[in-house]
């Protein structure tokens, strides 16, 4: 062991110097009750590329069981170690059904791995490109789930997730919506060389962090507000004031979200319990703005519950090679 490192026959694990016993306690895999190494995997394909680094579909030897593991490249600093650990740490401790799985994270050569639970279905945004537009009642179903994951984040965890956006929401054959990569931003943040250095996406940042002012777990319910609203539209809710030419600059688009009244559903396309579900989502003033356990008693919560959405079916059989040209 070196300082918060430990190294084993495979690379090295981030332990907390102070806690040695997260050694013996960081999660372990299920059926088989054994720690995973990297030499345990195969790497099947890659599955997704984001600004941190790959995702690779990996398939573990003995027992045959899927992952994606998650590599991220970065240089790190003695310094960010301790602060990278105890991210991890967190993220390994989740346990919640709305929250992708972590079982384990290494850091080797200038990279940390994470070994995630597998989403066949991939992300919200790559389900989004197929099918352009999620009808409201999927949605309402698709929120509950992420509503349950948040709620578990702030709730139970005290954590924010920083970065909700499509990408992070992730979908699996049975109908699952999991929550993924919280913490995954305060690593990017916390590491030397990308320090102040944010590489990720401004769209569904909330005004109140935009302004640089103090934010809390509320800043990702105005994120969710504007997930929704993109999933329901089609459209990013701030549409550049030109069509087709887009923002441009980044600057443009955090003064409007930053200035502008709140975006709203159009009443004529949506129900208005979904429309005030919205707006109580995306209130400029994080005071305003309903908490997750707030939302999960909203009228939008139970409007569709006698049609037993079944999203399983839905995931599987919506975005047809028929209607993807
Ligand atoms: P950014 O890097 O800007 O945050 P991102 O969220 O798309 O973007 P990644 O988190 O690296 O970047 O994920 C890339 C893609 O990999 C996702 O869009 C998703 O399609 C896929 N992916 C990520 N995690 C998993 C997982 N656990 N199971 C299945 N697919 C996943
Ligand atoms: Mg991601």
């Amino acid at each position: 062991m070196d300082g918060d490192l430990l190294v084993n026959r495979d690379g090295v694990r981030i332990v907390s110097q102070t806690e040695p016993d997260a050694v013996l306690s960081s999660l372990s895999l299920s059926p088989a009750d054994n720690q995973m190494s990297l030499a345990d995997i195969d790497t099947i394909k890659v599955i997704g590329k984001g600004n941190g680094g790959i995702v690779q579909l990996v398939q573990h030897k003995w027992t045959g069981q899927f992952f994606a593991l998650k590599v991220i490249q970065m240089n790190i600093e003695e310094s960010a170690r301790k602060a990278i650990a105890k991210e991890l740490k967190i993220n390994q401790s989740a346990q919640c059904p709305h929250v992708v799985m972590c079982y384990q994270s290494f850091y080797d050569n200038g990279a940390v791995s994470i070994i995630l639970e597998y989403m066949d279905g991939g992300s919200l945004a790559d389900f989004l490109r197929k099918v352009r537009t999620i009808p409201e009642p999927y949605l309402a179903a698709i929120s509950k789930q992420v509503l349950k994951g948040l709620l578990y984040l702030h709730h139970e965890k005290h954590v924010i997730h920083r970065d909700m956006k499509p990408s992070n929401l992730l979908i699996n054959h049975r109908g699952e919506v999991k929550i993924t990569d919280f913490g995954v931003s305060a690593i990017m943040l916390s590491t030397s060389g990308q320090a102040n250095t944010f590489v990720g996406t401004y769209n569904y940042m909330s005004p109140e962090r935009i302004s640089g002012g103090k934010y809390d777990y509320k800043s990702d319910i105005w994120s969710l507000g504007l997930v929704l609203m993109e999933c329901a539209t089609g459209q990013f809710p701030y549409a550049p004031p030109e069509q087709d030419e887009g923002w441009v600059n980044v600057y443009e688009l955090m003064e409007a979200i930053v200035e502008q009244p709140p975006p709203h559903l159009p009443s004529d396309q949506f129900s208005p319990e979904f429309g005030s579900f919205i707006s109580a989502c995306v209130q400029k003033d994080p005071k305003y703005r309903l908490s997750a356990l707030e939302l999960m008693a909203h009228p939008f919560m139970k409007l569709y519950d006698d049609l037993h959405i079944d999203l399983s079916s839905y995931f599987k059989n919506a975005g047809s090679p028929l209607a993807t040209f």
